[in-house]
């Protein structure tokens, strides 16, 4: 049992009734502080506790083995904005409006920081927003402005912006910090939503870690050289291949032979991000990268073997982000530690999609094959959370607001399409729980990645791209990788036509915006 500040009992000492001299009021048990530690297009594949093959996150396991580790949570829509709109509102993106990258989001909607808000809690949010309207049910927020930048990064409040020189994810952390030193009121429990924009693309290593895996061969996955034979044309006419649509200067840090040439799209965008440095970091940035780019230019590589460097340098980067973002993470558990807090806390690590990490030749996301479809999802709840429990339930971010508002003992709205994972983290195994995950994807974006619908059991997949009408279904047991279409295989109808009924039952639940009744709305 804990005890009570002293301040408190003297509160309770001179405001109690005087005749109450009988019973104690029996002790609660403050409710507890959410830390929600997030970050941007971090694969499961890149965090050893997940198994990771090609890199180590010491402090993200940390919080695996001192509580529970999600192995099967996934994303309702694998795109940045979206995903953390279903966040905020526990709905699908139908029902909360922002469906691709260029939705704006309605600030006016609940969400889960203002029913924890008014159910008595301090919040803040700090770091990556990205849904372009300001972000509400925060008493303090200080957000990147849009994608936001690596190097000297802006930061937005309500009264302006401010530059603060140093690497964006140390600067997030230190904001973090410093609102949990100074800025909360410490009388009530606190949500801090610490949102980092790594490791994002461009990938621009910090400091810290421009050398780290130095001229090590990272390991590379077995479809880096993906051919998409025996599946549905979007895999063909997607444009994200490490091959044919990675810029060399943009994404891979090599910048052109002739400064004074004026490079055209996005190599001119990443000009004016190494621009951003200053002097010594500038210093440090081409002692890192100079040598090895007049090497990569002397070698003058062709075809697989140009692939692979580009894999390297790409995978090096952005597993060097994440080194930084794991060492934020340690900073936070280490505060908590020291200031008392961590006892009484909920610290959740998790990204707002996977990514494509070389998987099928592909870097970035969309796709509802696995890389892209898994989040990460780890929850650290002293006394609650058995230490180093494996969840295997099929989770989606639909299930983080109505968990964050059941912990705090707010309401669940009935609008909310996701489900409570308070049970799952209490140990429970509930027999109702969800068999099949609803999926969808709307835009055609950057990459070409046309607009598909999905639902995915603990062993199958259906995908049907909906404009091409061409389906895919993957049995994920035999073939993890997703690389045998068995749409229309004869031995599997029975399997196909009860996924296909899913599938038209979840879309006509969550495929178009849902009232507040959790019917369709009129002309929404
Ligand atoms: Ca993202």
């Amino acid at each position: 049992m804990k005890s009570m500040p002293a301040p408190l009992l003297l509160i309770l000492a001179c405001t109690g009734p005087t005749t109450a001299r009988e019973d104690p009021a029996p002790e609660r048990n403050p409710p507890p502080n959410i830390l929600f530690l997030f970050t941007d297009d971090h694969s499961t594949a890149a965090i050893s506790a997940y198994g990771s093959r090609i890199n180590r996150t010491p402090n993200i396991d940390r919080l695996a083995a001192e509580g529970m580790l999600f192995e099967s949570n996934f994303c309702t829509n694998s795109i940045c904005a979206p995903s953390r709109a279903v966040i905020l509102t526990g709905k699908h993106s139908p029902s909360n409006g922002v469906r691709d990258n260029r939705d704006r989001f309605d600030g006016t909607q609940e969400t889960f920081p203002k029913a924890l808000q008014a159910a008595g809690y301090t919040t803040a949010m700090i770091g990556k927003w990205h849904l372009k309207s300001d972000p509400t049910g925060f008493d303090h927020w200080e957000v990147l402005p849009g994608q936001g930048q690596y190097y000297q990064p802006d930061f937005r409040t309500a009264e302006g912006t401010q530059r603060y020189e140093g690497y964006a994810t140390d600067v997030t952390t230190d904001l973090a910090l410093d609102w949990l030193e100074h800025g909360r009121d410490p009388a009530r429990p606190f949500l801090l939503m610490c949102q980092h924009k790594a490791p994002h693309r461009t990938w621009m290593p910090g400091p810290q870690h421009l050398d780290t895996y130095g001229d090590t061969l990272i390991p590379e996955p077995p479809t880096l050289f993906d051919d998409y034979s025996g599946r549905s044309d979007a895999a063909r006419l997607q444009e994200m291949e490490i091959d044919r649509h990675m810029y060399l200067h943009y994404d891979l840090q090599v910048p052109p032979l002739d400064p004074d040439t004026e490079p055209q799209g996005p190599d001119r965008w990443a000009k004016g991000l190494v621009d951003r440095l200053t002097p010594e970091q500038r210093e440090a940035w081409d002692a890192a990268f100079a040598p090895r780019n007049e090497a990569f230019r002397e070698a003058d590589l062709q075809g697989a073997e140009l692939v692979r460097w580009k894999y390297q340098r790409y995978i090096k980067n952005y597993l060097r982000c994440i080194a930084s973002v794991d060492d934020s993470i340690g900073r936070m558990l280490e505060y908590l530690d020291e200031s008392g807090l961590a006892s009484n806390t909920i610290v959740i690590y998790s990204s707002d999609q996977g990514f494509f990490l070389g998987e099928h030749g592909w870097y970035d996301k969309r796709f509802m094959y696995e890389p892209s479809l898994r989040m990460p999802l780890v929850v650290r709840w002293p006394g609650q959370v058995e230490p180093g429990s494996i969840q295997e339930f099929m989770t989606q971010n639909i299930d983080f607001a109505p968990t964050f508002l059941e912990i705090a003992g707010a309401p669940v709205p009935a609008e909310i399409q996701g489900r409570s994972l308070l049970p799952l983290l209490q140990g429970e195994r509930p027999e109702d729980w969800r068999e099949e995950i609803y999926y969808e994807y709307f835009e055609r974006g950057a990459h070409n990645v046309q607009p598909h619908r999905g639902v995915r059991t603990q062993r199958y997949k259906l995908i049907h791209f909906h404009e091409l009408d061409q389906w895919e279904l993957f049995d994920l047991e035999a073939d993890p990788e997703e690389l045998r279409n068995l749409y229309g295989l004869p031995e599997l109808s029975g399997v196909q036509a009860d996924l296909t009924s899913s599938l038209h039952q979840l879309h006509k639940n969550y495929g178009e915006p849902q009232g507040k009744d959790g019917a369709p709305q009129q002309g929404g």
